[in-house]
């Protein structure tokens, strides 16, 4: 595994295994239980130990395949990543959500726990406060955001005592968004940048992208590696691709141990 600094003192894997679908979408849905917790120990074992998950996914039903799975793991090892929704964003809903959360993880704590939408009706004032309040009683390690813009995260930051270590946010070569302002925010804040949806929910596996492709050649891989390893070569960002075949997994493992060009990076930015 290859990491990214978190802190000064600890460090995060720059790739994760993301679980939206995995166990329903809005709803739990278990007719593939077997599946997903196929593809979650496996991935584990080939040593994608950072899972992203939410108390949205499948309606809390993703943490508890995570759960299940991660009780044949050495805790210590792995790094849990979950949310909390925006409709939860009150200082006792975050702490009831939270609780909710480890019970299904099987987990006395989560590493990162993520506001997951910024929601204008609430205070942020007082989301900030259960989020302290989580760390300091060990509930969880570390506090971010996700699908914020630069100004909404400073503005929750002057709300929390502890850093906010991280914004996840959708990045991939299909949408950049995050370069008008928020990557160089991250960077220059010292906040990793956690892309989701970075194959664009598999579309950039279908598609022919010329570049993509010849870059992919170039170096011995595939259009789905060079996706990937675009977005970790940048010093901010990790990224939790989403994939639930084995043969998905080790394409995706296979991002890791070596790096783009500068001129291939120039070749895929502009295309
Ligand atoms: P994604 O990772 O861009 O794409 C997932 C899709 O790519 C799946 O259909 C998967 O298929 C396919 N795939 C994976 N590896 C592949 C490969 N080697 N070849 C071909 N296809 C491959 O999309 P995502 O699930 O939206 O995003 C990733 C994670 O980010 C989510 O699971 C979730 O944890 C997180 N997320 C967070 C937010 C947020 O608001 N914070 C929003 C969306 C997502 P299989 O499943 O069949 O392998």
């Amino acid at each position: 595994m290859e990491y990214k600094d978190l802190t000064e003192k600890e460090k995060i894997p720059a790739l994760g295994l993301g679980t939206w679908h995995m166990g329903g979408g809005f709803r739990p849905d278990s007719s593939e239980d077997g599946k997903y917790l196929e593809a979650i120990d496996y991935a584990i074992g080939k040593g994608l130990t950072h899972l992203d998950t939410a108390e949205l996914y499948g309606d809390g039903h993703a943490e508890e395949l995570v759960g299940q799975v991660i009780k044949n793991f050495e805790r210590k090892n792995l790094f849990i990543t979950s949310k909390v929704s925006p409709v939860h964003l009150g200082y006792e809903t975050i702490l009831r959500s939270c609780e909710a959360s480890r019970k299904r993880l099987g987990t006395d704590y989560i590493d990162l726990y993520l506001v997951h939408w910024p929601n204008p009706l609430a205070s942020m004032k007082n989301a900030m406060a259960a989020f302290d309040k989580l760390v300091e009683t060990g509930s969880v390690r570390f506090i971010g955001l996700s699908n914020f813009s630069a100004g909404q995260f400073a503005a929750a930051q002057k709300h929390a005592r502890n850093k906010l270590v991280c914004d996840q946010v959708r990045y991939s070569l299909l949408d950049r968004r995050p370069e008008k302002e928020l990557l160089d925010f991250c960077e220059k804040e010292k906040i990793i940048l956690t892309a989701y949806s970075p194959l664009a929910e598999g579309r950039l596996a279908e598609m022919k992208i010329e570049a993509l492709a010849q870059v992919a050649k170039k170096h011995g891989k595939t259009p789905v590696q060079v996706a990937l390893r675009w977005l970790i070569d940048k010093p901010a960002v990790i990224t939790i691709p989403k994939a639930s075949s084995k043969e998905h997994i080790d394409e995706i493992l296979g991002t890791l141990g070596w790096q783009l060009e500068k001129e291939d990076q120039e070749r895929l930015d502009k295309a």
